[in-house]
């Protein structure tokens, strides 16, 4: 039940992520007496944010430095910023054991000017997003944000004309299994509210909504890939020789070996920052082809490779977790077709919701805080003319880092989509020069072809759901739709045998009695891959009651 009349309120915003929760931040720098509400549906304050995460910190210092004097000196600012990148390495694996540093060719693309010269991670810090998102919020509260978790969004309702937003509709409480109303039941409320800013992190569920209701287009569907990662608590002698400010990115083995072997987007990850622990994980393009693939056997694969393991040999994961990220970038921004905004009327989408990742650099969370900061401004200047607020926060958008990162990196994830890693790589280099690619939504990549790297690994989906901590109200109905049994049975088991059984990180869906249901959805992390995945585009995720879904702490 919301309190203190918050069924009514200036700012509303859906997502307590790091673009919400800086957009409401900034504005209140600027309007210290609005109302400003925002709503979260897991159940503390970053318990659903996970990323790498090597934050630049830009945009962090220019809002901080308004908002809260003396931040830098706080002990959370010191926790979370407590690793400024001093050894940042990519490397080059061929087969299990050979490591090339191929650094310099960053180093030197960085020389010429050339995309992928923004790779450099020196001088940002390795953090970790719950962290940062958790303190965020408490900056929010203090400075008199009502910052809401456990409160889930279902849906967004427009006005008659459907040029305005009116709220946001909460998920029903107290339902049961089937759907019929327990004695607690309480009807999801309708927040009303003049602005709404849409920050829900990748493939927001009422993001996507909003974007349907107001006819908002892409140029080119959103690409997507996904990410699992493990903190690992590793000797000190071991956190000693990694380096306790380095970050390392690893191409090729065991997703992409030129000629003989896999070909996908994606790399590994070895992250340092929090002592005596190790952030280690595999992200993959969810346009791989391969219908056995699940890219935790390609992370046990990366842990296993030789350079890899020294550092965490073992070793103890004491977290685990799993997202997507959006990455068609530049061409993939929801926008309005009249006036090209990001977001429609009084309605503001943020961060990863709008797709600004800039996957030049692998990092999109300087991006998310910044455009947190032009919404505020935005809305500041249009306040008394609602209605033009988006089309003014995507002009100022167009004058910000933003639009340059993201045009710079416009064509890089589509011409690896189109032409494959081996001839997409190199090609990107020419970024702008490059025609623009009609590409595919991920789910149509799916082949009857198989990913040869398994071995005798086994992955243990229970052990990394606990990991996660992740729990739902078990007696809620199933947040994970199969739309049409029939296309599993007679379609996708035949002939890829029903891929959304390995590939999803959490084991939620099983073959019981020859029918592929989401069985599990307790398990789920909200990753939602298998939305974007499945090969027939057969599943739809629902939002859950608030409260459910992995509890993250230093992801
Ligand atoms: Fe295949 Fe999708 Fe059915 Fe799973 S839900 S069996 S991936 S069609
Ligand atoms: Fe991710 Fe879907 Fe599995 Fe949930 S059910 S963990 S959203 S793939």
């Amino acid at each position: 039940m919301l309190k203190n009349n918050y069924n009514n309120v200036s700012i509303l915003i859906v997502g307590a992520g790091p673009a919400g929760l800086s957009a409401a931040i900034q504005l209140k720098t600027l309007k210290p007496k609005l109302d400003i509400c925002v709503i979260e549906k897991a159940a503390d304050l970053g318990n659903h944010n996970l990323s790498g995460a090597v934050l630049e910190t830009k945009a962090l210092y220019e809002l901080l430095d308004s908002a809260v004097p003396g931040w830098q000196q706080t002990d959370s600012a010191k926790d979370v910023l407590a690793a400024k990148i001093d050894k940042d390495s990519v490397l080059f694996l061929l087969g299990k054991k050979l490591a090339f540093n191929v650094h310099f060719a960053i180093r030197l693309a960085k020389m010429f000017r050339l995309g992928p010269g923004q790779m450099i991670h020196q001088g940002d810090y390795s953090i970790s997003i719950s962290k940062l998102t958790k303190w965020l919020g408490q900056i929010a509260r203090q400075l008199g944000v009502e910052v809401l978790t456990g409160f889930a969004a279902n849906d967004i309702i427009l006005n008659h004309s459907g040029n305005l937003v009116t709220g946001v509709k909460l998920v029903d409480l107290g339902l049961d299994k089937k759907g019929s109303r327990l004695p607690n039941f309480l009807e999801g409320e309708t927040i009303n509210a003049k602005f709404v800013i849409l920050a829900e992190g990748c493939d927001g569920l009422v993001t996507e909504k909003f974007v349907e209701k107001a006819g908002l287009q892409r140029q080119s569907p959103q690409l997507f890939s996904l990410g699992v990662k493990e903190l690992i608590k590793v000797s000190s002698e071991q956190y000693k020789k990694f380096g306790h400010a380095r970050v390392l990115h690893a191409m090729g083995f065991p997703i992409w070996m030129p000629l003989i072997g896999p070909a996908m987007f994606g790399g590994g990850i070895i992250y340092a920052g929090l002592p005596d622990h190790l952030a280690v994980g595999m992200i993959v393009g969810a346009d791989w082809k391969y219908c056995d693939f699940n890219p935790q056997d390609a992370l046990t694969n990366f842990k296993q490779h030789k350079f890899v393991s020294q550092f965490i040999e073992g070793g103890t994961v004491v977290e685990a977790g799993a997202k997507m990220i959006p990455e068609g970038g530049y061409y993939a921004i929801p926008r309005d077709p009249q006036t090209g905004s990001i977001g429609k009327g009084n309605c503001l989408i943020l961060g990863d919701s709008a797709g600004f990742v800039n996957m030049l650099k692998i990092k999109g969370l300087h991006n998310a805080i910044e455009s947190g900061i032009i919404a505020a401004k935005a809305i500041d200047q249009a306040f008394d003319n609602c209605e033009n607020s988006a089309v003014l926060f995507t002009k100022l958008i167009e004058k910000s880092n933003i639009e340059k990162e993201m045009r710079s990196a416009r064509n890089f994830r589509q011409t690896i989509a189109k032409l494959g890693p081996t001839l997409g790589f190199p090609l990107s280099a020419l970024g702008g020069l490059l025609p623009k690619f009609r590409i595919e939504p991920d789910y149509e990549a799916m082949t009857i072809a198989r990913y040869r790297l398994k071995g005798n690994l086994k992955f243990d989906k229970d052990n990394f759901t606990a990991m996660a901590a992740t729990e739902h109200r078990e007696e809620q109905p199933n947040h994970l739709t199969i739309l049409n049994r029939n296309t599993c049975v007679q379609k996708c088991t035949p002939t890829f045998n029903s891929p959304c059984i390995t590939f999803c990180p959490a084991g939620v869906y099983e073959n019981i009695n020859g029918q592929v249901r989401p069985a599990n959805p307790s398990n789920c992390l909200h990753c939602k891959t298998c939305q974007r995945k499945c090969p027939f585009d057969n599943i739809r995720w629902t939002c859950p009651e608030g409260t459910g879904g992995p509890h993250y702490k230093r992801m």
